[in-house]
């Protein structure tokens, strides 16, 4: 008997890439500010701008939002400490914090906010061992040792921690299969091998990486459907396949996966009607997923009308370049 592997079905025809209904999605999302989803997801606001507007500048229209109702939003947001929440009278998060200076960044307009003050809460989060804690209550994650260097890295303030320190703490996160978890001797996730990718492409130190074994792992997360997932054993998913598909180009390795199978999953996780992209298909769509299906698209596919998307910050490519940054990848 074949084993049973936990996937999805695609239906037969598979949609083309509906850029305009996406933009009309993102673009109508959060204007209505009485809207139950709206008032639901107060909570990550400030990520959810980060989703809509990178999702909007890689299709051209980043002119669809009221710029300076933004950046209005995320000067509010800053906390005396230095931090940003997620939304006004929330408590701030590194998370929130790098959401709202990539804003900041695609936007050119960094000085609505205090950037000093910004540096000031990234280095009281760096704990002994090299790691950083997400906010003042001092939960240790890898997510945030991307955040932290992420974000010092577009403020051009990296050499204000010890760099070595936090790579230490990653490379301790590192497992016998090639890929990272949260905390030394965590399972390893693909959100998370993101995560610590990101952070050794962003202080060149990839070479510490077992890059044919991680790139193994990371194409066995490809499903029959195409899809990836994140973990073994789970159902694919937009979101994870954008986390595989970075690191994997990252690592220089991107053509280990099947990249049509995939673009058709993708390209199958949109609503027709509505636009936006969901997790899987048939799915409510959302902003999150839909970020991350036009990401995918963007590397899949190189005549795509897409910007192309900086694979390390999850920005679109030209930011990158106008900031003068230079993400490390690995030779093909
Ligand atoms: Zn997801």
């Amino acid at each position: 008997m074949a084993t049973l592997v936990k996937d999805v079905q695609l239906p037969k025809k598979i949609p083309k890439l509906l850029l305009a209904k996406h933009t009309a999605f993102i673009a109508a999302y959060g204007k209505n500010k009485d809207d139950y989803m709206y008032c639901m997801t107060e909570h990550l606001r400030m990520s959810g701008i980060y989703w809509g507007l990178t999702a909007l500048d890689l299709m051209g229209n980043l002119d669809e939002t009221n710029k300076d109702e933004v950046l209005e939003f995320i000067g509010k947001c800053q906390s005396d400490c230095g931090g940003i929440s997620p939304s006004i009278n929330h408590d701030p998060h590194l998370l929130y914090t790098l959401s709202a200076v990539q804003v900041l960044c695609m936007y050119d307009a960094l000085d609505v906010i205090d950037v000093d003050k910004v540096v000031k809460y990234v280095k009281e989060r760096m704990q002994p061992d090299g790691s950083f804690t997400g906010d003042n209550w001092g939960e240790v994650d890898t997510r945030f040792s991307f955040c932290a260097v992420a974000t010092l890295s577009l403020l051009g303030k990296l050499d204000e921690i010890n760099v070595e320190k936090a790579v230490e703490f990653v490379k301790s996160c590192m497992n016998f299969d090639g890929g990272f978890g949260s905390r030394p001797g965590s399972e390893s996730h693909a959100g998370l091998i993101y995560c610590c990718l990101g952070l050794l492409s962003i202080t060149g130190h990839l070479h510490l990486v077992d890059a044919d074994r991680l790139g193994w792992w990371l194409c066995e997360r490809q499903l029959p459907s195409g899809g990836l997932n994140g973990r073994p054993e789970k159902l694919p998913d937009v979101c994870y396949s954008w986390w595989v598909l970075s690191s994997l180009t990252i690592l220089g390795k991107l053509h280990w996966i099947d990249k049509n199978k995939l673009l058709e999953f993708v390209l199958a996780c949109q609503d027709t009607e509505t636009g936006g992209f969901s997790d899987r298909p048939g799915d409510m769509v959302d902003p999150f997923h839909t970020l991350f299906g036009l990401t995918a698209v963007s590397l899949l596919e190189a005549d795509s009308k897409l910007k192309p998307i900086n694979p390390t910050y999850c920005m679109p490519e030209y930011i990158i370049e106008r900031l003068g940054i230079k993400p490390t990848k690995l030779e093909r």
